[in-house]
């Protein structure tokens, strides 16, 4: 009987193995192909996917359709790699008008915290947000079970960097607490001074599932130091992982650069030294380049919201022309008013258009740009042969009106059609 169960068994796998075995090959048939490095738009093309993979860039008229197990076909779409951001916090949003740390580390539990960290990841996933950098801020490792839930497939959300705790200086980003409330912090900063225990909270970061590393260089006038600085890249390098800091201008931002961190995050107060000096060092730019109505939906009366959504536009804007690798970020903590979170961080645009950036640079910025900072540029941020099948499509050319972004009709994430307005 054992041995006739086999024989069957072994007679499946000879005659029906194949079929399951063999690649799943899918067709994607558009007007037109966006590549971000060269700023290329090739015409009449079908890129051909394998498994996931982007395999081939076909001529569409030499295609044969009848070779592949599906065909989509959009039209006179372009097609882009998936958008990208190097600066969210999925699971955090304070009320309009209202942003309050303290208040949502108190009310909020990490359970909560992770419900809306899945709705903000599958809004962006759905606007063409295909890889995020998730940056701290998630309560006790909320995204790393996000994380775990889209992988497992019971959501759909983008491909997430994840940074768990971050790292700071004593007291975190919370000014202000009495000394009984102290350990609030402790939910959402490791704190470390020394390199022993900027180490340590490295190991504990990933530990809990963090593939990045966010420091907080300057919340407090105890600012880190290029030594500790360094101590953070080093041992964040051992794990190939690159570390982000956020870090205003000045000093602090000197030592950021100069102790080797992949990144500054928002970088306000950048003057043209400094800019200068990130050129030399190679160290990106993820400005957070947040507008008027942003700040102001933070709470930030408009007065001083205009002055400093004016210097982030100027300092975007240097940056640009001093020739500082910039990655499209945006640190919302509050959505706009009626908007979602993609909605809210598409929005950032304003910010880019202000300064007057080209839109080509913006494509570089929002896909491969930030695929060079987060290590992955030969996975992503291209569409060749051997890339990763995150694709977006668009019902107009973004080099021409970059805010045809908002308005993406198709999104392929690892060969897995996510949405599609056609159908
Ligand atoms: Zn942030």
């Amino acid at each position: 009987m054992k041995k006739i169960f086999l024989k069957i068994c072994s007679l499946f796998f000879i005659f029906l193995g194949p079929l399951f075995l063999q690649a799943q090959t899918v067709l994607i048939k558009v007007g037109h192909i966006i590549q971000p490095e060269s700023g290329d738009v090739l015409a009449d093309k079908s890129v051909l996917v394998e498994n996931g993979i982007i395999k081939e860039i076909m001529n569409t008229k030499s295609v044969d359709e009848l070779k592949y197990d599906r065909i989509i076909d959009l039209g006179n779409v372009y097609l882009m790699p998936g958008m990208m951001d190097a600066h969210v916090h999925l699971t955090y949003n304070g009320p309009v008008g209202n942003f309050n740390p303290k208040a949502t580390y108190a009310d909020e539990p990490t359970s909560l915290r992770a419900l809306r960290g899945l709705k903000n990841a599958n809004d962006l996933l759905k606007a063409g947000f295909t890889t995020v950098k998730e940056i701290g801020n998630d309560a006790e490792y909320a995204t790393a079970s996000i994380i775990k839930s889209i992988n497992q497939g019971w959501f759909e959300g983008p491909t997430i960097l994840y940074a768990g705790k971050i790292i700071s200086q004593y007291g975190g980003q919370i000014g202000g607490m009495s000394p009984e409330r102290e350990p609030l912090w402790e939910h959402e900063y490791i704190i470390a001074e020394t390199p022993d225990e900027i180490r340590k909270a490295i190991h504990e970061n990933m530990y809990y599932g963090a593939n990045t590393i966010k420091l907080v260089a300057d919340a407090n006038p105890y600012f880190y130091t290029e030594d500790q600085i360094r101590a953070a890249v080093d041992e964040a390098a051992r794990f190939d992982m690159h570390v982000a800091a956020h870090v205003d201008g000045g000093e602090a931002a000197r030592n950021v650069i100069n102790g080797g961190a992949a990144a500054v995050e928002h970088g306000f107060s950048l003057d043209n030294e400094l800019l200068q000096l990130m050129v030399e060092k190679g160290t990106y730019l993820s400005g957070t380049d947040f507008t008027q109505p942003h700040l102001e939906a933070m709470g930030m009366p408009g007065k001083w919201a205009g002055k400093l959504a004016d210097r982030i536009v100027s300092r975007l804007r240097n940056a640009h022309e001093l020739g500082v690798n910039i990655v499209f970020s945006t640190d919302v903590v509050v959505d706009l008013p009626g908007m979602n979170r993609a909605e809210s961080n598409l929005e950032f645009l304003n910010a880019w258009k202000a300064a007057e950036i080209p839109n080509e640079y913006i494509i570089k910025a929002l896909t491969i740009n930030n695929a060079k900072l987060f290590g992955m540029e030969d996975q992503l941020g291209k569409i060749e042969s051997g890339y990763k099948a995150d694709l977006i499509a668009l019902p107009g050319n973004p080099l021409d009106d970059i805010d045809i972004l908002k308005k993406v009709s198709f999104v392929m994430k690892g060969g897995i059609v996510m949405v599609n307005e056609r159908t």
